[in-house]
């Protein structure tokens, strides 16, 4: 116990020392910073030695004392004599700890053999470099070490100063990733840049030959070709446009197709080509233009068709011109065989239908019945053949414009009921409804309206097949009586109705396909125009169609 009594008095005694000596040590480092002292003792275990300042001022201490870097004053073991409260808070301890320990222990292990050969060096001259410093909390910090040598009075010592780069290590680091980034975004972009280039290069590629393409396919067809804008500027013609019409590229600018057309196809072209566009549908027109090599006009048969973006709206036309004089040509010498070939076929055939008159009556009685069969045969087949070679006939009538006929005054519900007759008495399978109640009074020629309402009531048979109800309706039109057909069978695509009034057309549709030859309603449409009236038909595929007539009425008899 009093062993125990006297140790601790011992400690009380040593620690009342120690404090002394920790309050006279900061007194001397405060004495110091602030220029009261120049100079001080330092106990180094064996002695004790005195560092002078030698340039100790006021002035000095104080700057070194506020100074942004580390400052540190170091004997020849490393022993630090002097820092600055900068360096303390670099490696985080107080002020008063640092002074007296050994620097190297401030060294970062890393940096330990580099630091070594510089303070080497720093003996002999002023050098620097950068190092580590490791405070406290082994964090470390990278600085710039200068070193320069202090002439004391008591031998020299190092001067150190310390500059923290880990800001300016930190910007670096930053400035570093920032151009690795900015690098990686410049790569990124030129990638992109070239990627980009590519496919202008080839999108211009495409379009080139896509061009060149166009314009080799358009100057190596026989037909003339252009395209439109939408609002019908005319802004391409091909080779052989320029070759036809002996036109330069001004003259065509400035007239198009209507400085080369024939006077007389000037205001249909006109009118078809303008609601043509207005209407924005595939438009087809026949005229004639003149040809350079001998002044001469030839028949063309002219196509527009609109060319639409995804959107659905026109971006421009594309027009060809394609000749068909030698096709015309070919088919007036057609018309004109025709119309010789159907004129000498009929007095031979008059001559047959007489002669087998003739036959008939000749001897009646002596005729054994199966020859009068035949003889019956033979008046049928001629009748079929007399009414083919009639049509004929009036094909090429109509066609050269020489169809004439008388007019009188026809009742035309009188003439629709004795066709009605005719045709229930022909076709007794089917059902003719007549829904005529009034007496329509016209001025025509009854043989030939005969013929077209009979040509109308024989299609409707013809082509519905199943449905065997046939109606035929009278209307008023305003100053017009039209007279309709109305059958239940197989019907007309929009297409075929645009065409059936054309000689010799036919639907091509072998299931619907029939003896016909495409004549009868060409002759209806050329009678019913004769008759200053109109022809139409109304008709879905597969619904059935309503063919009608639309003639000038005189008078209506209730
Ligand atoms: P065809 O002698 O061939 O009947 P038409 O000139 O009378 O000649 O008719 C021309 C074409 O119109 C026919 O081939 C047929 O395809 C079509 N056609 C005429 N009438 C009708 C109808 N009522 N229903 C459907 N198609 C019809």
């Amino acid at each position: 116990m009093e062993q125990a009594k006297i140790t601790y008095e011992q400690l009380l005694s040593e620690k009342k020392e120690l404090t002394l000596q920790l309050e006279e040590a900061n007194d001397t480092i405060e004495a110091i910073r602030t220029g009261q002292v120049d100079a001080l003792i330092v106990n180094n275990g064996e002695s004790h030695q005195l560092y002078t300042l030698k340039t100790a001022d006021q002035t000095y201490r104080v700057f070194i004392q506020k100074m942004n870097e580390g400052a540190v004053t170091i004997n020849r073991e490393g022993l630090i004599l002097y820092s600055n409260s900068r360096f303390a808070n670099m490696v985080k301890m107080p002020l008063e700890k640092t002074i007296g320990l050994v620097f190297n222990g401030f060294i970062a292990p890393s940096s330990r053999q580099a630091f070594e050969s510089l303070i080497d060096d720093a003996w002999e001259e002023d050098c620097k470099d950068e190092i580590e410093l490791m405070d406290a909390d082994s964090q470390l910090i990278p600085c710039l070490l200068s070193c320069n040598t202090l002439e004391l009075d008591e031998g020299v010592a190092l001067s150190l100063i310390l500059t923290d780069l880990s800001i300016l290590k930190e910007t670096e680091n930053q400035l570093r990733i920032k151009n690795l980034q900015l690098a990686a975004a410049h790569m990124a972009t030129e990638k992109l840049n070239n990627e980009l280039e590519d496919i202008v290069k080839d999108r211009t590629n495409e379009l080139f030959l896509s061009r060149e393409h166009f314009k080799y396919l358009a100057n190596n067809i026989p037909q003339m070709t252009w395209t439109n804008l939408p609002n019908g500027e005319i802004n391409y013609f091909n080779q052989q446009w320029y070759t036809y019409t002996g036109l330069g590229l001004e003259e065509t600018r400035e007239f198009g197709w209507r400085g080369i057309l024939h006077p007389d196809d000037v205001t249909p072209t006109y009118e078809k080509y303008t609601t043509g566009l207005q209407q924005g549908e595939v438009f087809e027109i026949e005229n004639r233009y003149k040809r350079i090599a001998d002044d001469s006009y030839r028949w063309h048969l002219n196509r527009a068709v609109p060319l639409r973006n995804e959107d659905g709206e026109i971006v421009y036309w594309v027009g060809t011109a394609t000749d068909i004089e030698d096709q015309k040509k070919e088919m007036e010498k057609r018309d004109e065989f025709i119309g010789i070939a159907s004129h000498e076929l009929k007095t031979p055939l008059t001559s047959l239908k007489g002669y087998l008159q003739l036959i008939t009556s000749y001897k009646k009685e002596n005729i054994p019945p199966a020859v009068t069969q035949y003889i019956n045969k033979a008046n049928n087949a001629l009748s079929k053949l007399q009414l083919l070679i009639n049509d004929l006939l009036d094909v090429s009538k109509i066609k050269a414009g020489k169809m004439e006929y008388e007019f009188i005054n026809v009742n035309l519900t009188q003439l629709i009921e004795s066709c009605v007759e005719n045709a229930q008495h022909i076709y007794p399978e089917n059902t003719f409804m007549n829904e005529d109640g009034n007496q329509y009074l016209i001025k025509g020629n009854a043989e030939r309206l005969e013929q077209v309402l009979m040509n109308l009531i024989n299609n409707a048979v013809k082509y519905s097949q199943e449905n065997k109800t046939v109606i035929i309706k009278t209307s008023l039109h305003d100053d017009r009586v039209r007279v309709s057909v109305i059958d239940f069978g197989i019907g007309l695509s929009e297409d075929q109705k645009e065409k059936i009034f054309e000689r010799f057309y036919r639907v091509e549709d072998k299931r619907f396909m029939t003896g016909g030859l495409g004549m009868g309603l060409y002759i209806s449409a050329g009678i019913i125009q004769n008759h200053k009236g109109k022809i139409g038909v109304d008709s879905e595929l597969g619904k059935g169609a309503s063919f009608y007539f639309e003639l000038p009425l005189t008078k209506i008899e209730k």
